[in-house]
């Protein structure tokens, strides 16, 4: 299979990508709002946001399939890359560039492939594309919808909605030490960068007097669903309970995995009463989690713990961790499956 050629200007390509600062941020909701409109509209069981950096595509965000990043060499949006605004390709198994792609002749035997270009700065540095498993045809309708979301991909690519603090501390970062700051099974900030965005906020808090709210999210009797039904099915609940905070909070709330099965969540700018209605939206919309194990409904409930600043006394971030923690463990001896404050 022919490779794609190297665009003429790789370099400044890579620069734009590099100053947006994206890659090894976690994924976020807004971008999934985005692939999961392409599948609808477009009827497609297989959407991508896409950065491609000098080697490696990184997913921003994916529906169909599940991938942090896989080989620029055997990507089709390698191609894309040296297109003018995008590539359509109805049947990839005729075109000489991609049939003998493993993704082509293998699972899941991808046969339709649109990509539109995201650029920063005037270079390209990524794609939003489709796929399906069928032939398909494309027409100048779809050029002009697919137009409109690729518009919109890449507003929120530049807008980034991240907390200050969480912005402040991505920039500060180099390459691999931003990697080393996502958990690898949710994508979400690990504990430590987590304390650390804890740790800002309450700075900023002194400074700005606003009060902000934190969460402690447990999951309820998860050493029984592991023994019950596997640690790959626990994983499996870990990630889709990561998912769905990522999906209930502001775009400015920063969660982290805070332990095995435990989760932190930061709302700044939040006082205690918004921080109460959110978790009770957390809690219903976990409500509606089912898993299936073996043919089994899984029903799996989260508890939280929740402590403000403006409703009660702390000398600093430990003493309000301290405090959330306690209101987990009072949540976990009411029954479980409910928020304490
Ligand atoms: P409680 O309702 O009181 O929280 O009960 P629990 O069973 O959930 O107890 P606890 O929170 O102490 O247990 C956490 C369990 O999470 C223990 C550990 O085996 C499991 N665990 C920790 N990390 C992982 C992981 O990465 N994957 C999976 N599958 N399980 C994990
Ligand atoms: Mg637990």
């Amino acid at each position: 299979m022919p490779e794609a050629l190297i665009p003429a200007n790789e370099q400044q390509r890579l620069n734009a990508l590099n100053e947006l600062g994206i890659i090894y941020t976690p994924l976020e909701e807004r971008l999934d709002r985005i692939t999961r409109t392409l599948c609808r509209v477009f009827n497609v069981p297989f959407a991508h946001i896409s950065l491609i950096d000098s080697d490696t595509q990184w997913f921003k965000s994916t529906q169909g399939f599940e991938l942090i990043n896989s080989e620029r060499s055997t990507s089709f949006c390698s191609h894309t890359l040296l297109m003018d605004e995008y590539l359509v390709c109805e049947d990839l198994s005729q075109d000489e560039r991609f049939k003998d792609l493993i993704s082509v002749t293998q699972t899941p035997k991808f046969r339709f492939y649109v990509g539109f270009l995201l650029k920063s700065r005037g270079k390209n540095i990524g794609t939003l594309c489709i796929e399906d498993i069928k032939t398909r045809s494309f027409s100048q309708e779809d050029v002009s919808s697919m137009r409109d979301i690729a518009h919109w991909a890449q507003t929120e690519l530049h807008l980034t909605q991240l907390s200050e603090v969480q912005v402040q501390l991505i920039t500060e970062l180099d390459q691999a030490q931003k990697e080393a700051k996502i958990d690898g099974l949710t994508e979400l900030w690990n504990q430590v960068t987590i304390k650390d965005i804890l740790r800002r906020a309450h700075h900023r808090h002194l400074l700005q007097q606003m009060p902000y709210s934190i969460m402690m999210v447990d999951i309820d009797n998860f050493k029984s669903i592991n023994d019950t039904h596997g640690h790959p099915f626990g994983d499996q609940i870990i990630r889709a309970i990561a998912d769905d905070l990522r999906t209930t909070l502001r775009p400015t709330d920063a969660v982290g995995r805070y332990g095995g099965d435990e989760f932190l969540i930061i709302l700044e700018n939040c006082p205690h009463h918004r921080a109460e209605e959110l978790s009770q939206r957390i809690l219903a919309h976990n409500n509606g989690l089912t898993f299936i194990s073996k043919g089994e409904k899984v029903n799996c409930t989260i508890s939280i713990g929740l402590a403000s600043t403006d409703n009660i006394e702390i000398d600093g971030p430990d003493k309000l961790l301290e405090y959330a923690d306690q209101h987990l463990y009072q949540a976990k001896e009411s029954g479980r499956n409910c928020a304490k404050d």
